[in-house]
């Protein structure tokens, strides 16, 4: 028969597509003796075997189940409901990737009518025995009867006021059985039945609820937004009590090994004292920092901290730690590798090594790639921070900088998102369902909370900006406004958020760039020294390349010479030459825009010092420079002399029913070879006058668009040549150059050996290819991708991953071919690709020699290419 159920001591931590992370990691310390109060796992498998079998849990499995429970009967001298002395256990969903907050856990299940009295006698603490079936019954109303939180918490507030107190825990005994009855009562009042009494159903119900929270609405929410697959389902960990909420030598709370913000090696967490589950992550009654500890009880704090080292040693990473101490004995409940900002994650992995603990290699592993985005962003700009107006402070939950206008709800959030704005999510705490308002949020700001509330563990995942816990701010969210003393803040209006001091200013704070340095040098060097294929960057100005340089690019894979085009002064020059209608007007443009275009390529080199440098000729369709308001026509007719009618004409004729399969690229060259001539012409003086007057030995790479034929090629590169040899002869001295070509059109691709034949280099443009290997117009296909994706017709937007099975084929192809006309060819992509990771990882497989991406992708692309070649 199937096994469907594990007890903790049967599992270990390489069993986590099985048990879960919970689950497996809970079995893990129980092998390693560390004090884990029993209990047993319902696998994954069980869960989606519920799911198959209709949504019902089947007997066989129902057998398996109180097997094992009687089995930690047997271990505790507990029974199960006893009227004496009755086992109560906890129920904890436990997905195979953790997914903070999103499933539900139920405490002090086993409680009924009778049993909570046998748990008062066995304990001698009534009051204890009624908090915790309060507890119970509160959280299986939630979580497994669908009862409104609120609905509890009003009887709960309507109590405390009676009762003329503030905190859960100065009511008494006698309130809390008070309460305990009014529970039952709203029980009855919403589901028509009374609270279960049989403890074994209540046991089934429970496990049943968190099978079915794997398909709840905000789970389903963050496995999308973390791409976490829906088949993988959740386990169910069923394990015994032990109790934080005993009286004041007792108590509950988590801890990092280290701090989760910036990596330093100190315990890093929050704790209660009579407290159970999850009061600490609530933020009603405020938590104590971990050091407290070490006074409170000196005892239980010397093991914490010993358990905290055999587990970091253990797992050998930074640990996220849940614990218990009952009447003074430490439990461990959890431990899961912690979730830090990436600022964190690089200066622990650098530690790390350091300490011994881990090799290069794995800390190169450590670091998703897509996670240095965060690093690279901005910070306040540190002169406008000084003039900054403080309103109040809060935690620094997440880091990061953020400006932006004021929301109250998640959906406004959103919307201004949409239409364009900056948002900041203000709010009392998040909780899952905020999920979407948090992602289209510039930051986050809440009011209660800890480092280690949702909204703090959040945001670090998203790398998003968090302030959590500012006290001051006092939200009426009805009314749409916050208020510190007597500011008031109203939707729309401008606060700043900074997560790394938890400081909230008024207005809106200029940012600047990130100084990176220390650990992140020393980290991404570790990464160069793995990775095989060489960064470029897609620049086409001075200063776009000067930012990739500092990130560490090596090269230019990609200049598109048309941006320079666009510029204010320049673009009523392009227009001229492109609405010229005779040869000579055509070549007078074009004599004035070449020294522009040689003054850009200059500096560039200037800027690349002898790193190679990639400039791809004029690409784009013409009409794409041209005015199309009437009024701008007029004007540019009246510049150039010419009748509006005669312009409009021109303008006219230049329009396409599908430009991006229209004249561009290397056709404008069959057409127009001035262009062409006039680009090379820049390029090759530009290249000179670096050697002449600046003694730079530049080697351009000229590089010719769209070709499909090779005699397309033949016939650009003849020019490229003839325009060349005409510069040297003029100068007196010439220099060396490549040329080569995109790879960008399919029958490119498959007749590769013949065109490498002319190129001394291929570069995969990948955009372009994409669109026509799958012909999706890459401006029309965002419109139906999406609804690919939902449907899984497509795993993932092919723009933006590389589609390995079909446009990847194509691209092994012309490597293929490529390499046997032409063995010491230079490949490289300069599509957006090539800065996205596992796009990157592609690359490396296929033997490209480099790729080429943005200037703040060039820290991705690099990490990326060591992880590939790991
Ligand atoms: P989450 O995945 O949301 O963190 P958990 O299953 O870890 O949910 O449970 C939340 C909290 O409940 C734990 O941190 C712990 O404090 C408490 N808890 C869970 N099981 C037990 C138990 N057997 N005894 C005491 N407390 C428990
Ligand atoms: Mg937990
Ligand atoms: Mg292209």
């Amino acid at each position: 028969m199937e096994k469907f159920v594990y007890d903790f001591k049967e599992g270990s931590k390489e069993m986590k597509p099985l048990l879960g992370g919970k689950g497996a990691n809970l079995a893990e310390m129980t092998k390693i003796g560390l004090p884990v109060p029993h209990g047993f796992t319902v696998t994954t498998e069980a869960c989606n075997a519920y799911y198959k079998k209709g949504s019902t849990l089947w007997e066989e499995l129902k057998e398996e189940i109180f097997k094992h429970l009687q089995s930690i009967e047997t271990v505790s001298g507990k029974v199960f409901g006893d009227v004496n002395n009755p086992l109560l256990v906890s129920v904890r969903s436990g997905a195979v990737f953790s997914m903070p907050g999103m499933m539900d856990t139920i405490l002090n299940l086993g409680l009924n009518d009778q049993s909570v009295e046998g748990l008062a006698k066995a304990t001698n603490n009534h009051r204890f025995a009624y908090d915790s079936y309060r507890r119970f019954i509160q959280m299986f109303g939630d979580v497994v009867l669908q009862i409104k939180k609120y609905k509890f918490e009003h009887a709960m507030e309507k109590l405390k006021e009676s009762r003329n107190v503030e905190l859960d825990i100065d009511l008494t005994s006698e309130d809390l059985k008070h309460l305990v009855e009014d529970f039952k009562k709203i029980t009855l009042k919403e589901t028509g039945e009374e609270f279960p009494q049989d403890v074994r159903q209540q046991l089934l119900m429970a496990i049943e609820a968190v099978f079915k929270s794997w398909n709840n609405p905000r789970a389903k929410v963050y496995r999308k937004i973390n791409d976490i697959p829906e088949h993988l389902g959740t386990a169910v960990n069923v394990q015994m009590m032990v109790f934080g909420n005993m009286g004041e030598t007792s108590g509950t709370g988590v801890a990092f090994t280290r701090n989760p913000s910036n990596g330093e090696k100190v315990l890093f967490g929050e704790f209660l004292m009579n407290a159970q589950g999850e009061d600490v992550v609530a933020g009603i009654r405020t938590p104590k920092e971990i050091k407290d500890l070490q006074e409170r009880m000196p005892n239980a704090y010397q093991s914490f901290v010993e358990v905290c080292g055999i587990l970091e040693d253990h797992y050998r990473d930074m640990q996220d730690i849940e614990f218990t101490i009952e009447k003074g004995n430490l439990f461990i409940l959890q431990t899961r590798n912690g979730k830090r900002t990436t600022h964190a994650a690089i200066n622990i992995a650098v530690d790390m090594v350091h300490e011994g603990l881990i090799s290069k290699k794995e800390a190169i592993m450590r670091v998703e790639p897509q996670q240095l985005d965060q690093l690279l962003h901005p910070t306040f700009d540190e002169r406008e921070l000084e003039k900054a107006e403080i309103i109040t402070k809060g935690l620094p939950a997440s880091a990061g900088a953020a400006s932006g206008r004021v929301y109250f709800s998640p959906e406004d959030v959103v919307k201004a998102n949409a239409s364009g704005e900056k948002a900041i999510l203000v709010r009392h705490e998040t909780s899952p369902e905020d999920i979407e308002g948090m992602v289209a949020s510039v930051g986050i700001l809440t009011a209660r909370g800890g480092m280690t509330s949702h909204a703090a563990v959040v945001a670090r995942g998203m790398g998003k900006c968090c302030v959590a816990g500012a006290g001051e701010v006092k939200i009426h969210e009805a009314i749409k406004q916050f208020k510190v003393r007597d500011q008031v803040f109203h939707e729309g209006d401008y606060i700043s958020l900074n997560g790394n001091t938890g400081e909230i200013f008024t207005g809106e704070i200029k940012t600047q760039n990130p100084q990176l340095s220390g650990n992140f040098e020393v980290y991404m060097k570790w990464a160069d020294d793995f990775r095989r294929l060489k960064i470029r960057t897609n620049a086409d100005t001075p200063r776009d390349t000067r930012q990739a340089i500092e990130f560490g690019a090596e090269g230019i894979g990609l200049c598109r010479t048309e941006h320079m085009f666009f510029e204010d002064t320049r673009i009523p020059v392009v227009r001229q030459m492109i609405v010229s209608r005779t040869i000579e007007q055509r070549k007078n443009a074009l004599q004035q825009l070449l020294p522009m275009q040689r003054q850009d390529f200059l500096e560039i080199f200037e800027v690349m010092g002898e790193r190679p440098v990639t400039i791809r000729l004029l690409d784009p369709p013409l009409h794409e420079f041209l005015p199309h308001e009437d009024e701008d026509v007029k004007a540019l007719a009246q510049t150039m002399e010419i009748s509006y009618q005669q312009l409009k004409e021109v303008v006219n004729d230049l329009k396409e029913f599908n430009p991006m399969l229209g004249h561009r690229g290397c056709r404008l060259a069959i057409t127009y070879p001035e262009i062409y001539q006039m680009q090379v012409q820049a390029i090759i003086e530009a290249a000179v006058i670096a050697k002449v007057e600046r003694g730079l030995e530049v080697i351009p790479e000229i590089m010719v668009p769209l070709v499909g034929e090779v005699k397309e090629l033949e016939f650009v590169k003849e020019l490229i040549i003839k325009t060349a040899d005409e510069v040297f002869e003029e100068k007196g001295t010439s220099v060396q150059y490549l040329i080569g070509t995109m790879i960008e059109i399919p029958r490119a691709c498959v007749t590769a050996d013949i065109i490498a034949k002319e190129a001394e280099f291929f570069s995969f443009g990948t955009n372009d290819l994409t669109q026509m290997a799958y012909g999706f117009s890459r401006d029309d296909a965002g419109s139906f991708i999406k609804e690919y994706i939902d449907k899984a017709i497509l795993e993932k937007d092919p723009f933006q991953r590389i589609d390995r099975t079909g446009v990847g084929k194509l691209m092994e192809i012309a490597v293929e071919l490529g390499k046997k006309a032409r063995p010491n060819i230079k490949l490289g992509i300069c599509g957006e690709h090539g800065g996205e990771p596992n796009s990157i990882e592609f690359c490396h497989l296929l033997g490209l020699d480099y790729v080429s991406c943005s200037p703040f992708r060039v820290p991705i692309a690099r990490l990326a290419a060591a992880q590939a070649a790991i």
